[in-house]
């Protein structure tokens, strides 16, 4: 018989030479060495230009022409004094991916002379044939073109790929219309919506105060697997998943992988990769082991939300380029393993002046400390008011593996913000009669600065189960997919508390009108806020069924499911939000929620496909062929002359495997039955709940129930597909 991969890949582990990575250097020795950062500006622009770029970067004013092709020179002679020979628009289409297309500077004069050139056109904007990244039907509706623009707040970088170089440009893309088809188009619009709120609430504290900007700092969470194992598992190729596979003897319960030593292997990788996105600018902080065997972190030093994005998204594509020199593969999906650990992508975020001042850091004085209040508890009543909108904004295919099953967080959005921090709200929201005069300076004088980064050094204090928690001087989104572009849910955070910030400025003045005192007003509204948040508030056990039920009561959402959880873009709330903070036109939101959908049904479906073809190609045949092994057997015993108890234990794992057998072919076939049903839907949005009950939901288990139980009863020497505790625990 043919040796199977699986079996190949694992005799080649024994034989497998680690990958020699450079020992490292200083890291401020190669930091940004393949960005276009200010310094290099400043050396390879004209004063002009110079300042022309920089002016945009601050204001996101355009670039006219001219300047244009002064900064497309400067960029050219810069990327070729590193052997760089293409640039490429680079942007963010709705796939959770980076999209790129590669054009030479090389080009032909009209007699045929042959030059090098960027031109400034060529720099600010470019025409991909964009027929083929998803619009949700807005292409169709509007204009079939599309056009990528240079985006100067993020600076253009150096990809290396082997040997190969170019040039990227941080680009957004749009119909020709102006319809936004990208993650990062919105994006930028929140944070200019969150900049113009939160400056005009600043007011009240500090005059001083010009611009305000989100940061994000992700963790972002993935599982390294050894190359060869990954291409024995079809469905690991295919959907970023298995869809089969019994679970090891030996899971996480010995909990001895987190923070445990780094295999040689994977370190040696990490160090390389590292190095990659150094030179990338990233600024790497933290490596870890995870919770789960063969799960890792990594996590950057924060920085403004923008940027902060493009490095996720550039680290996903770096990481898996990475991977493959050293013959392994980043599993980026959000749960690859069924009964083990899934990945998330923790959002750290904050809002900060240009004064320097962290708007979610307790402040040192009574004033500072009002800041604070007001801003923490904007951000609160922002979660509570949008709830729905935010789950939205994490749901996926991937995602629905760890909201709302047995794992953390749940689907229910709620904040955690510790002992000490709801002492401080309960105290101002019982204020009596809600009074606050001058004499109650008290109230302002909370010390909420010293005691708070005492109690988060002190970790009881730290919920690990709840989606949305303070940590002391920001905010952690922990419900975030470890596919996803972080992009899609900072857009809907930076506009909610956006917009909260804006009715916050208009209900403080409303009591400044009446005759309150600024500070007055301030805690009155503060006070509001609090009663009319309290219900998202929750500092207990996220996983628990209580919770759950307790959710219920309060009326707190708690949707399970991609098609359903993402309704909330569509309702009355989020469209009157998105339109007036000029973020989505009703069009642009309707056609998001298309695409979405589209790319649920999508991946479901190539799921379901994986299955059934496994299930009759690779399951079914190894099954047989053990039975007929049993069969010689059995007949052979008999021959012999033994008695029916010699060989009832073959006769009853004989018996067993064909019940699995029928049990998993059947089906498969009704699950094929049930597409077909699905594909004739004509509505999106019924067609992917059709996908996500009728085939996900009536068939996926039930296949993988009997598939599994094969595992156990099949010859391991037939069974071609590596097995969980391969592929997690060999390397
Ligand atoms: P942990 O949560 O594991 O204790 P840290 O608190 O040090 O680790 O930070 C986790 C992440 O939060 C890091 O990426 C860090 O850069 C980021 N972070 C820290 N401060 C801020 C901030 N003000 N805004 C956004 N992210 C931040
Ligand atoms: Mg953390």
């Amino acid at each position: 018989m043919m040796q199977s991969l699986r079996f190949k890949a694992i005799d080649n582990l024994a034989t497998n030479q680690n990958v020699i990575v450079k020992a490292s250097t200083k890291i401020t020795a190669i930091f940004g060495e393949n960005v276009f950062t200010h310094k290099t500006a400043r050396q390879f622009l004209s004063d002009e230009a110079y300042k022309s770029l920089l002016a945009s970067i601050k204001s996101g004013k355009k670039i006219d022409r001219v300047m244009g092709g002064q900064i497309a020179n400067g960029l050219r002679a810069w990327a070729e004094t590193k052997g760089v020979t293409h640039y490429t628009h680079w942007f963010q289409p709705l796939t959770d991916l980076s999209a790129e297309k590669h054009d030479s500077f090389f080009t032909l004069k009209g007699d045929g002379t042959p030059i090098e050139e960027f031109e400034g056109a060529a720099l600010i904007q470019q025409e991909p044939d964009a027929s083929s990244f998803p619009s949700g039907g807005l292409r169709a509706t509007f204009e079939a073109r599309g056009y990528t623009a240079w985006d100067p707040s993020s600076p253009p970088f150096i990809m290396e790929i082997g040997n190969g170089k170019t040039l990227c440009i941080p680009t957004i893309f749009v119909s020709y219309t102006g319809e936004s088809l990208d993650a990062k188009t919105p994006l930028l619009k929140a944070l200019v919506a969150l900049d113009k709120a939160a400056v005009d609430v600043c007011q009240y504290f500090d005059k001083n105060v010009t611009k305000v900007t989100a940061t994000l700092g992700w963790e972002q969470e993935y599982f390294v697997i050894d190359a060869g194992m990954v291409n024995a598992r079809p469905d690991l190729v295919m959907t970023g998943r298995t869809v089969f596979g019994h679970a090891p003897a030996k899971g996480q319960q010995l909990e001895d992988h987190y923070f445990g030593a780094i295999p040689e292997r994977i370190y040696a990788f990490m160090r390389d990769y590292e190095q990659e996105a150094y030179k990338l600018g990233i600024p790497l902080r933290t490596r870890h082991n995870e919770v789960a065997p063969s799960q890792f972190e990594c996590a950057p030093i924060y920085e403004e939300a923008n940027l902060a994005v493009d490095h996720n998204t550039l680290l996903m594509d770096v990481m898996t380029r990475v991977a493959k020199r050293h013959g392994l593969i980043v599993l980026l999906h959000e749960k690859p393993f069924a009964g083990i650990n899934g990945s998330g992508k923790h959002n750290n975020w904050s809002i900060a002046t240009d004064t320097g001042v962290n708007l979610l850091a307790p402040g040192k004085t009574p004033k500072t400390n009002l800041m604070f209040l007001t801003f923490f508890v904007n951000t609160i009543k922002a979660v509570n008011d949008y709830s729905a909108l935010l789950r939205a904004s994490i749901a996926s295919a991937g995602n629905d593996h760890r909201l709302g099953a047995n794992e953390a967080p749940p689907a229910i959005i709620s904040i955690f913000i510790g002992k000490y921090l709801s002492e401080v709200l309960n105290q101002v929201e019982t204020r009596v009669g809600g009074k606050f005069d001058e004499q109650d300076e008290a109230m302002l004088k909370l010390d909420i600065h010293k005691t708070i980064p005492e109690l988060m050094l002190d970790n009881t204090d730290r919920n690990r189960t709840s989606p949305f928690a303070f940590t002391g001087n920001k905010f952690e989104f922990r419900a975030v997919g470890s596919a996803a572009n972080c992009a899609i849910n900072m857009t809907v955070l930076n506009t909610i508390v956006a917009q909260t910030l804006k009715q916050f400025k208009k209900d403080v003045d409303t009591f400044i009108e009446g005759g309150d005192k600024k500070e007055i007003a301030i805690m009155h509204v503060i006070q509001k806020y609090i009663v009319e948040s309290k219900s998202v508030l929750f500092e207990g056990d996220g996983y628990s069924e209580e919770w759950a039920n307790e959710a219920a009561k309060r009326g707190l959402p708690n949707v399970k499911t991609t098609p359903l959880a993402l309704d909330a873009y569509l309702s009355k709330l989020s469209k009157d939000l998105f339109e007036s903070n000029d973020i989505y036109t009703h069009a642009e939101l309707e056609a998001r929620h298309e695409i979405m959908l589209e790319a649920y049904i999508k991946k479901v479906q190539i799921e379901a496909r994986t299955m059934g073809e496994l299930a009759t190609s690779v399951i079914l045949p190894s099954a047989v062929k053990y039975q007929n092994v049993l069969i010689e057997n059995i007949n052979g015993l008999k021959a012999a002359g033994l008695p029916a108890s010699a060989f009832s234990n073959q006769m009853s794992i004989l018996e067993e495997i064909s019940n699995h057998i029928n049990a998993m072919s059947t089906n498969v076939r009704d699950m094929i039955e049930a597409r077909k049903k699905a594909n004739v839907i004509a509505d999106t949005r019924e067609k992917a709940i059709a996908y996500c009950d009728d085939i996900k939901g009536e068939h996926f288990d039930e296949i993988r129930y009997h598939v599994d139980k094969l595992e156990l009863l099949v010859d391991d020497a037939y069974w071609t597909l590596p097995k969980y505790r391969e592929m997690l625990f060999l390397r």
